[in-house]
């Protein structure tokens, strides 16, 4: 098998028809696609089968149990890939299946590369919303000692040595970009235009994208716990200062405030341990499908 295309999906019936039309336009025979549905609450699931069928494409269905999350659903999915390359797409058309046959090309020809991954350079969000990527992205390499690259999302396709490297990392709190960073592959960037989302909407607030930043900064750093310890040795040294000044209530709030952000820091991190420690599996599966086309050998 020379390709594996992954798409989780978490509510994308609208979306999966299209898609698939692409993907079999685009490749041909020698692919797979495989499918985790995260949980989703819509026909996802039946309209996956009946395409497998009437497309008679290669074709695996994983389903969760539950929304485990896009980063569960790759990891999930990445242990089912047979293929030569592995090319993570999303489900919602935002990218060009087109783009991995370039992606293909470039580490066919290159055989030192390990990994291509598009880098947007038209984004399909609003202006708050790169402004806050862009943050994130800032602080991440601010506080890490990796080099997280903006614009480069999970859209990208690699060798099946990188899939088994991912996959040897066992950690259930999954931030994929920064696992990809952090195993030192040497990836060439292709930058693309991605395009608007078809149907539906993304399944990323403010608030799951916040979350996701602080797991992906406690993750891959301790700088902030070094940050924290900064802090409280500044505050001492504030209050030996204001001894001779005396501003009361400002150095109370401030000391307060500061214990209080010191600790949250703290929190963060004793969480990702309490999480690790329970040993729990990244997902639960509720079901494996499998299609292969009929005029398939099978070996
Ligand atoms: N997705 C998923 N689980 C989730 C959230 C998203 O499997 O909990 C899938 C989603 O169906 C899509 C891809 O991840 O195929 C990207 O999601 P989305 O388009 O909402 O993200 P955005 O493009 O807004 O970053
Ligand atoms: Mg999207």
């Amino acid at each position: 098998m020379k390709l594996s295309i992954l798409i989780p999906c978490y509510n994308e019936e609208e979306n999966l028809p299209v898609l698939i039309q692409r993907i079999c336009e685009t490749f041909g025979e020698d692919f797979e696609c495989v499918f985790v549905n995260d949980g989703s609450g819509d026909n996802t699931q039946n309209i996956l089968k009946e395409l497998a069928v009437s497309q008679d494409f290669n074709c695996k269905v994983i389903s969760f149990t539950r929304n485990f999350g896009k980063d569960a659903a790759m990891y999930a999915g990445l242990g089912e890939c047979e293929g030569e390359y592995i090319s993570l797409l999303d489900a919602d058309l935002q990218q060009n299946p087109k783009i991995i046959v370039q992606m293909i090309a470039l580490l066919e020809e290159n055989p030192g590369l390990d990994m291509v991954a598009a880098v947007q350079t038209v984004r399909q969000e609003s202006f708050l919303m790169c402004q806050c990527k862009n943050i994130f992205y800032g602080m991440m390499n601010a506080l890490s000692d990796l080099e997280f690259r903006r614009g480069a999302g999970d859209f990208r396709t690699f060798r099946s040595s990188v899939k088994d490297a991912v996959l040897s990392m066992k950690e259930c709190q999954r931030f994929s970009k920064g696992l990809f960073c952090w195993g030192g592959f040497r990836v060439c960037y292709l930058p693309y235009e991605a395009e608007k989302r078809k149907k539906g909407k993304s399944k990323w607030s403010f608030f799951r994208l916040l979350d996701y930043g602080v797991e992906g900064i406690t993750s891959f750093s301790t700088r902030p716990l070094r940050i924290a310890a900064l802090f409280g040795l500044l505050f001492l040294l504030a209050a030996t200062v204001s001894l001779t000044v005396s501003p009361l209530v400002f150095l109370i709030l401030m000391s307060g405030g500061i214990q209080l952000l010191c600790m949250g820091i703290l929190g963060e991190y004793i969480a990702g341990i309490f999480t690790q420690t329970k040993n729990r599996p990244a997902f639960l599966i509720r079901e494996v499908y499998r299609h292969q086309p009929k005029n398939e050998k099978i070996l």
